[in-house]
């Protein structure tokens, strides 16, 4: 999923966002409201009264939102019950509209208090996206519409979620992504920071429903967010966060439920006054490293197995590359050594929404790959160690492996990267899993 990263946005920089702000003390921020925290007109009232705390503070305001909750689902049902083979360019004119509804009433509602707002669709900035409709990455932002508009002391609602296509159309970026609306905004706008709104209060070690003392961390490295958000953790879209490393913005995920009025702490670093909550930064901003970091979880995989494949050159391209054709994502492989030198059996997985595909591939392809038989099952998690001290410290791998056959769970298959280890086990293990590793690293609420 790195490979992700080559399609950054080019965004422009007008000179005037370079220009330092008048008021040392005063910043320019992108706030960003998921759709719980805008759910009715009394949150939004809410909203507004967080946009009102940094508007009177002095700061120059962007507010990115969602559209409110359940509505975007209702509207993507509609399309799929209008046909299940609809037009994507359609899909996305009808999916795109719940964030223009939200962008309108929290600009009324702040006006009615007296904050001078403006809202804006993605066509209008204009935020320019690549042809992907239903799926589409940002391009380029042409920040200098908004930057006009704070010099005349406006705040800036922006649809998330959505921008034009080079077909002129309107194009939205794949569900969850007004996270990566409001950053690549943030880094157009060259932002001191992107405060993301939402119903929890941070980045937590791991899952509190599933470890009641998982701790909520201060402070997270790029590179660590993007391997828990990848690898199952559902605070924010994995696009936002490649974009926030790229462009180092400093992205605070915080809570909306906490009262606007509530103290703002001060973390020293020249931003302004930093809200609670969890920063995501770069990891030369973190003073107090760990070896690791978080555990995530993901039950979004499911496990294939080959039995008795031919050992020999180019069996795995055989097995490999229609999946591929086929759009499917393969992430662990597992290959054995064969007994008998001439079989071996091999295990991989897929995402589990591609299971039943990846298995008719397969079967259609067993003629070419030659092997006695296939399996497979969806009854399985991955579970990560993910930390950026790892690339330093021997034996964090030794260790997961060594506990968690303490606790008798079979590992299935694993994968490992400079900063994170991934075991594929058994679904019904997750919670021992998670428990056992969240412990063994020294996480839990002291
Ligand atoms: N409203 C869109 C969705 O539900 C985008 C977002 O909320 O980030 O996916
Ligand atoms: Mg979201």
């Amino acid at each position: 999923y790195l490979g992700a990263r080559g399609c950054t946005p080019r965004v422009r920089y007008p000179v005037s966002s370079i220009k330092p702000l008048p008021d040392p003390a005063m910043a320019r921020i992108v706030m960003k409201f998921g759709g719980t925290s805008v759910a009715d007109i009394g949150r939004i009232r809410n909203v507004a009264r967080h946009v009102k705390r940094e508007f009177d503070a002095g700061h120059e305001v962007a507010v990115v939102v969602s559209a409110m909750a359940g509505f975007t689902n209702q509207l993507v049902g509609w399309t799929r019950e209008a046909s299940a083979l609809h037009d994507a360019r359609e899909y996305d004119s009808v999916v795109a509209a719940g964030e223009q509804i939200t962008a309108g009433l929290l600009a009324i509602v702040l006006q009615e208090m007296g904050v001078p707002a403006r809202s804006w669709l993605g066509w209008q900035i204009p935020i320019r996206t690549d042809s992907s409709h239903g799926a589409a990455r940002i391009a380029e932002i042409d920040g200098s519409v908004l930057i006009e508009r704070f010099g005349q002391g406006q705040v800036a609602v922006v649809a998330g979620f959505q921008g034009i296509a080079p077909d002129n159309r309107i194009a939205t970026l794949g569900r969850g992504g007004s996270d990566t609306s409001a950053v690549a905004i943030a880094a157009a706008l060259s932002a001191d920071r992107c405060d993301i709104y939402t119903d929890v209060d941070g980045v937590y070690t791991t899952d509190p429903r599933i470890v009641p003392n998982a701790r909520r961390l201060e402070r997270v490295a790029y590179e660590e967010m993007l391997e828990m958000a990848s690898l199952g953790a559902k605070v924010l879209q994995v696009r936002s966060v490649e974009l926030a490393m790229v462009h180092g913005v400093r992205t605070c995920v915080r809570s909306s439920c906490d009262a606007p009025d509530a103290p703002q702490f001060n973390d020293g670093a020249g931003a302004g006054n930093l809200p609670p909550g969890t920063l995501i930064c770069d990891e030369d901003e973190i003073v107090e490293k760990q070896i690791v970091t978080g555990i995530a979880f993901s039950k979004d995989e499911a496990k294939i197995t080959l039995r008795r494949v031919a050992d020999k050159p180019g069996v795995a391209a055989r097995v490999f590359v229609p999946l591929a054709e086929s759009n499917i994502n393969v992430d662990m492989i597992v290959q054995n050594v064969s007994a008998d030198g001439g079989h071996t059996d091999m295990t991989f997985t897929v995402p589990r929404a591609d299971f039943d595909r990846a298995l008719g591939v397969i079967r259609a392809a067993s003629d070419e790959i030659e092997y006695e038989e296939v399996s497979g099952s969806a009854d399985v998690v991955k579970v990560s160690v993910i930390g950026i001290g790892m690339r330093s410290h021997a034996g964090v791998a030794a260790q997961c492996f060594q506990a968690l056959a303490e606790k008798g769970i079979n590992i299935q298959a694993i994968t490992t990267s400079e900063i994170k280890i991934s075991i594929l086990i058994d679904a019904a293990y997750t919670e021992l899993a998670v428990r056992t590793l969240h412990s063994l690293y020294g996480l839990d609420t002291h």
